[in-house]
Formats: C-alpha cells, structure tokens, sequence
C-alpha cells in the first residue's frame, strides 16, 4: 500500500456517439457508488462539453492537444481550449499519435508542457514496440522518452499529472505485460524521476496501460508501483471500466 491514490484514465480513442455516450455516463452513474480511485474519462474533442452533463473537470480529459500556444494550425486544438471547454487532464504522447502522427520525444514533451501551462494535468505516456523489446532495447527507449520529458518540465511538474508505461505490443492486442514485467518497468521509472526530484519520485503516479480489463487488473494494480490504468478497448463498456476502477487498491 502506498500514499498515492490510484487512478484509473479511460481513452475512448475515435469511437462514441451522442447516444453511446449517454448510455456510457447513465451506467457509469449508477455503478460508480464506493470507488476510491480518481477517474478521467479521455473522449474525443467533439463529445467534450457532452461529459460535463455528468462529470466534473478533474474527470474530464482529451486524448491530445497542439504543441503550439494559438495560430495557424488547421484541425489542431490548442491546450488552453481543452482547459475553456471544461477538460482538468489530457493525454499527450498516445503511441498512436507517436505512430501514425509522427509525434517525437521533444513534441511529446512540448504537449506536456503546454497542458501545464494552461492549467490541464497531463498524462504522459511511454512504451516500447515489440521490435524494441525483442532487440534488448526496452529500458533504453523508456529512459530516452522520460529523459526528453523531464528535461522539458522537470519531474515535481510531471508529478503534477500523471506517467502512464504502455508497452506498444500489449495496446489493443490482447497481450498484458505480466505484472512482474510492469512493476519492474515503474520502478525503473520512478527511480530515474527520482534522480531528479526524490519527493516527486515517490509522489509520482505511474499507470500501466495494455489490454486491461477486468480480468487482469487486481493482479496488476496490487504491485507497489503500479498506481492504476490507462485503459482503451475495456473502457467502452462501462460496466467493465467500473470492474477494472472497483480493482485498484486504495
Ligand atoms: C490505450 O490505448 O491507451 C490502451 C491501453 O488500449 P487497450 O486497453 O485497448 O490496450
């Protein structure tokens, strides 16, 4: 058991309806009753304002915003909207958006920023492909992402949101790390965070995000490191993403 309270972050990536939507928060209200972890609910842009019918700004989060403050970026959406339109979280360095946005280190770690400045809690994610991992490269690229982040916000700044370790091979996949494999991967993270900052080393939130769902996830939440989820495929269902909230351990 530790001090950091768990939190569980469901990414709906590009999939919802008005109607799907409603059914979602008319369920998730009537299952919620005695969790104890923090929840977010990351949608796509344009359902934003639908979920502040049912939830508040620290439920609320996107799945990525601009690098860049305002201007003449066609189709982007700048952090402060986020922030105007209700949103208290967002995602930013989503292996999706790395691979098919060809998002680097350095952009991922000016989205972050760029979430805390406007007052948005940003939830880092980092992971290695399945070629990385094979080649012996796993901790490399790990130390390589965060690096690129601390170096641009520092760690007391990234506690301020959340790490989210999501090993690209197990994303969608059906493949989980073992909950063996993930504690060791956020210990080794929480550990070069706390290099730069002890207190927000320890303070840090690190979630584990890959095929998650009610089935597996008290076997990973109960190792020491892994303080909740960043959960896609189960979260669309929100009887399963309530299980997977009802298995955390604070
Ligand atoms: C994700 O996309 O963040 C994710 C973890 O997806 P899934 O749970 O479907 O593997």
């Amino acid at each position: 058991m530790n001090a950091r309270r768990a939190l569980v972050a469901a990414n709906w990536k590009m999939n919802g309806s008005r109607a799907a939507n409603d059914a979602w928060l008319s369920e998730f209200a009537a299952r919620k009753a005695g969790l104890a972890c923090e929840v977010v609910v990351c949608a796509p842009y344009v359902y934003l304002e639908q979920l502040q019918h049912a939830l508040q700004r620290d439920q609320i989060g996107a799945q990525d915003a601009s690098a860049h403050e305002a201007g003449a970026y066609t189709g982007d959406i700048a952090a402060q909207m986020l922030y105007d339109a209700g949103c208290g979280w967002v995602i930013v360095g989503h292996s999706e958006r790395r691979q098919w946005h060809g998002e680097t280190d350095a952009i991922v770690a000016q989205k972050a920023e760029r979430a805390l400045q406007a007052g948005l809690q940003p939830i880092v994610c980092i992971g290695e492909t399945l070629q990385q991992r094979e080649a012996g490269k796993t901790n490399a690229v790990l130390r390589a992402q965060l690096a690129a982040v601390l170096q641009r916000i520092g760690a007391e700044r990234l506690a301020r949101g959340a790490l989210a370790y999501e090993p690209v091979w197990a994303i969608g996949t059906g493949r989980t790390a073992t909950p063996e494999q993930a504690q060791g991967v956020h210990v080794a993270l929480r550990a070069q965070i706390g290099i730069d900052d002890s207190a927000a080393g320890r303070a840090v939130r690190i979630l584990y995000g890959g095929s998650v769902k009610p089935a597996n996830a008290a076997e990973l939440f109960e190792q020491p490191d892994i303080d909740g989820g960043l959960i896609g495929g189960a979260s669309l269902i929100a009887r399963d993403f309530v299980a997977i909230c009802a298995a955390t351990h604070t």
